[in-house]
Formats: structure tokens, C-alpha cells, sequence
């Protein structure tokens, strides 16, 4: 299979790359068994490197670290967690170009993305860095006289953490700024896709002066299954925090229920994106490639189902198939104005060749894209646009987690609310009208944790990010981050 000419750009600070170690109690670390696993390019397919393919044993050291530091960072002072938080995103600042080329590396997407990812992912640490002096009780009213009534709020305690590949850096700071501004230690299970850039975050917490034992990185692929039985049910752990599919997280809630931790579940999704004729039809072409296109659909925020109205729709799809036709370019993320890069692995891109072909058999029509660019390499796809989709359309029932965009027709708002409100999941939820009546029902109405109203972009760190139904429970970023982190503790004091 012909390849592109894919050259991974040397980083600055070569100290970044971690190979064949992780990160346990301030030093690193190899598995004991001494076994590593391949981690490979998805635009080249070739070997980045290995990391070691760790086993129960290994991260049972690592909570023991973990438990044994929790004692003291538990009683540190706020603003001294905040302060390392802060260095900790000024390092990620300073060191963004290489960040963003091992995420490019090991997650394919183009360095613009990799780039805005990592100005995300360190803004979650300067959020929570700022967060951390503000974790406040109340003081209570009594009910019963000479009782005074306070809370605070403390730490759970050692945490452990579970994120997917497709944003390596943000998805895990999202939960280790909020842990660490809480007092937490945590045990983060880095993805087996893309270990390179946890590790490297690891690095530069280490750098940053946060204590050994306060941010462990442990690694696996094949004993993945055996560590997160591990994680859910060791007593120590308080808390687990997972992103990542649905099915793997009603597995882990299930593993959790002999320990009953705290959980908080960030999952799939499988967002409606609607557009009514009222619509400004540039908006919503704008906001549905952002919300559709973006990180080549791998994104759990994508628009999987567009609705359009039956007054709009082929404009719509005349308009939305031109704009994507000629303003992006397929290739290795390293390559001068490519926007869009290989899928993560082969399995991604059968997937979106299933939906494809499923879509056409039940009477879709493609009408842009809709093959692989094997010139490219084996992992990459075209942007596709299929028009005349259905509700029975697998495309539709579920998460395609690539760059396919089924258009759905439909006639009134009551009859696309009902349908957006079928899927099982409701984490995002867009709609484009420039009716302010309609603009209350809709967003009142979506089953959705998230809503963007004429805009396809919906991620802020400072705004609650999470879903309902089978898309989890529990909110990242914003002022309510903390809380997933923290118990509250009420003291009532008699006789004052
Ligand atoms: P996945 O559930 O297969 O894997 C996610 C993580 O869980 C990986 O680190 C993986 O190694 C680990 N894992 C898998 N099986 C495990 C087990 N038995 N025990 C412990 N850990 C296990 O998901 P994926 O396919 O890698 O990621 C894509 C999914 O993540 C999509 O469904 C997407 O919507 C979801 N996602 C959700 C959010 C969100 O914020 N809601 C964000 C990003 C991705």
C-alpha cells in the first residue's frame, strides 16, 4: 500500500518521549515482568516506540504510592496546590510545540488541532489551579437551638483515572487539575493508543514539583481489562473517573458496586445536530462542519445525526457538501494545511465503511467522499457526506467516530424532538433558528448535557462539561469540577 512521505518533526526537548517506562511514585519505572507493547503511527503505521505492559502487581505499587502520598498532599495548603497546578500549566505552555507533536504522532490529528488541544488540556490546569484556594463550606443555619452547623469539604482520596486516545492530553488533565486542586492522589491509566503524551505529562508534573506519588501514569494494553477489575474493586480507591464508551463504562460500574466508589462516567454520545428552515443557513453549515468534522468526527461531541428541515435541506446539503469539498485537505498531520488526518486505527475506518455501506443499501446516497485513501495509508478516509438517511440506519442508531455526515429530512419541531430524543445516550445536542421562541422549546427539550445553540463548538473549560442517560454522569471543568472530587463533611457542634 502507497504511503504519503510522513516525516515526524524532532522534538526540542527530547526528554519528553519516555520510552519503555512509566511513572510511579516520581520515578520511572518498566513493568516487572519486563514486558512492553508497540505503540504505532496511524498515519505511517510505523513503530513509535514500546512502554511497559504493566500488570496488577505493577499498578498495585503504584495505589500503594498513591495511598501513601495522599496522606500528606491531603493537608497541603490550597494555594501551595494551586501554585504547582500553575507551574505545572506554564510548563505545558512552554513545551506546547512538543506536546503537539506527540500528539500528532500518536493520535494522527493535524499540529493546528494537536496544538489548540494542548492550549485546551493546560487551560484545565489553570482553571483548577485557580479553583483550588476557592473549595468553600457553608456555615448552616440550625435547626435545633445552641447547635451551630458547618461544612467542609474534603478529599476523597486516592483516584484512579481512565481516558480514551482521542484527545491525549485534554482528557486527562480534565480530571487530574480538579483531583489535585481537591487534595486527590491519582493512578491515571494512560490510553494504550497514545501512552507517549501522558507520559510526558508526567514528566513535567515531576518538573513542576508536584510531590512523588500525587500523579502516577501506569501503562498496558492487553492487561487493561485485568488493571480496571483492579481499579474498581481495591479498597483504597475512592473514586474512579472514566471517559471513554459506554459499554466499558457500565463494566466498570458494575466492577465498582463490591467497593461502591464515587463515580463519575464521562461516555458516549451520539448528538443531534437540527436545522430548522428559520435557520441562517451559513451558520449551520459553519456550525456542522465544526460540530461533524472536527478531529476527523472522533470526537464524543460530534454531530452524528443532522436533521434538517424539509424547506432547507437540499440548500443545506448543496451548500454543506461545497463548503467541505473545498475547504479541507486529507493528509499527515504534519503536512502544511492538511485538516484532517488518518483515523486512529483500521477498526475505526471499518466502521465508518460499514455505516457507509449500510447507509446505502437501506437507500442513502452519497454525495461526497465515501472511500478510503489508500494512497494515503491504510488508516485514512474520505470526508463523506450521505444524504436521504434514515432513522433504521445504523448511522443514526450509533456513535460512527469518523468523518461521515447522514442527513436526516424532516418536517416539524415536535417530530425531530422526539427523534433526537431516541438515542439511548444525550451527552451534546445542536440546533440551528433564529426563532427565540423555538430556541427555548428546542433547548429545553433536547435530552442532552450539552447544548450549542447556532454555534457547533460547545467545549470551555470553565463551562460544565458532561452528558445524561447512557452518555454518564458527573460534570468536568467549570466550577462544578471539584465537587467530583471532594466529600462534604457536616459538623454540628451542641451546647454553644
Ligand atoms: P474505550 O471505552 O474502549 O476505552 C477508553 C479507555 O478505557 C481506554 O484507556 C481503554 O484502554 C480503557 N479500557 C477499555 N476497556 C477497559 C476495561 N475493561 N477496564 C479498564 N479500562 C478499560 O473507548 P475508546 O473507543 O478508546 O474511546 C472512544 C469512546 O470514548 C467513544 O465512545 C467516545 O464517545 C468516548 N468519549 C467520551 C468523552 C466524554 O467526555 N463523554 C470524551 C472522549 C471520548
Amino acid at each position: 500500500m502507497a504511503m504519503s512521505s510522513h516525516t515526524v518533526p524532532p522534538l526540542k526537548d527530547k526528554s519528553l518521549f519516555k520510552e519503555n517506562v512509566a511513572f510511579v511514585n516520581g520515578k520511572w519505572v518498566k513493568a516487572k515482568s519486563g514486558k512492553t507493547f508497540e505503540v504505532h503511527d496511524p498515519a505511517s503505521m510505523k513503530l513509535i516506540g514500546t512502554v511497559p505492559e504493566m500488570e496488577q502487581t505493577d499498578v498495585n505499587e503504584a495505589i500503594d504510592h498513591a495511598s501513601a502520598a495522599f496522606k500528606d498532599f491531603r493537608n497541603t495548603l490550597a494555594r501551595d496546590r494551586a501554585r504547582m497546578l500553575r507551574r505545572w500549566y506554564d510548563l505545558m505552555m512552554e513545551n506546547k510545540e512538543d506536546l503537539a507533536t506527540l500528539i500528532t504522532w500518536e493520535n494522527g490529528k493535524p499540529t493546528a488541532d494537536a496544538l489548540a488541544e494542548v492550549n485546551y488540556a493546560a487551560g484545565f490546569l489553570e482553571w483548577f489551579s485557580e479553583e483550588a484556594p476557592r473549595i468553600y463550606g457553608d456555615n448552616i443555619p440550625p435547626s435545633v437551638a445552641g447547635n451551630r452547623m458547618v461544612t467542609v469539604k474534603q478529599p476523597v482520596g486516592v483516584c484512579a483515572l481512565i481516558t480514551p486516545w482521542n484527545f491525549p492530553a485534554a482528557m486527562v488533565t480534565r480530571k487530574i487539575g480538579p483531583a489535585l486542586a481537591a487534595g486527590c492522589t491519582v493512578v491515571a491509566k494512560a490510553p494504550g493508543e497514545t501512552p507517549f503524551t501522558s507520559l510526558a505529562l508526567g514528566e513535567l508534573a515531576q518538573r513542576a514539583g508536584i510531590p512523588p506519588g500525587v500523579v502516577n501514569f501506569v501503562t498496558a494494553l492487553d492487561h487493561t481489562p485485568a488493571i480496571g477489575t483492579l481499579l474498581c474493586e481495591h479498597p483504597s480507591i475512592k473514586k474512579l473517573s472514566f471517559t471513554g464508551s459506554t459499554n466499558v463504562g457500565k463494566l466498570l460500574m458494575k466492577q465498582s458496586s463490591s467497593t461502591l466508589k464515587k463515580l463519575s462516567f464521562e461516555l458516549g454520545g451520539n448528538a443531534p445536530l437540527i436545522v430548522f428552515d428559520d435557520a441562517d443557513l451559513d451558520v449551520a453549515v459553519a456550525g456542522a462542519i465544526a460540530s461533524k468534522f472536527r478531529t476527523s468526527g472522533q470526537t464524543c461531541v460530534c454531530a452524528n445525526r443532522i436533521y434538517v428541515q424539509s424547506g432547507i435541506y437540499d440548500q443545506f446539503a448543496q451548500k454543506f457538501a461545497e463548503k467541505v469539498k473545498s475547504g479541507f485537505k486529507t493528509g499527515s498531520g504534519y503536512t502544511e494545511g492538511v485538516t484532517h488526518g488518518p483515523l486512529i486505527h483500521s477498526r475505526a475506518v471499518a466502521k465508518v465503511e460499514h455505516h457507509i455501506q449500510d447507509a446505502i443499501a437501506k437507500g442513502g446516497k452519497v454525495i461526497l467522499g465515501g472511500q478510503r485513501i489508500p494512497d494515503l495509508g491504510e488508516n485514512y478516509h474520505q470526508l463523506t457526506i450521505i444524504t436521504g438517511v434514515t432513522g433504521e440506519m445504523a448511522i443514526a442508531g450509533e456513535e460512527t467516530f469518523g468523518p461521515v455526515a447522514g442527513l436526516i429530512k424532516f418536517e416539524t419541531e415536535e417530530e425531530v424532538i422526539k427523534a433526537a430524543n431516541t438515542a439511548d445516550v444525550g451527552l451534546a445536542g445542536y440546533f440551528f433558528s433564529n426563532d427565540a421562541r423555538r430556541v427555548w422549546r428546542v433547548a429545553e427539550a433536547l435530552e442532552v448535557g450539552m447544548v450549542g445553540i447556532n454555534t457547533g463548538v460547545i467545549s470551555d473549560v470553565a463551562a460544565p462539561f458532561g452528558g445524561v442517560k447512557w452518555s454518564g454522569f458527573g460534570r468536568e471543568g467549570s466550577k462544578y469540577g471539584v465537587d467530583e472530587y471532594v466529600a462534604i463533611k457536616t459538623m454540628t457542634f451542641g451546647g454553644v
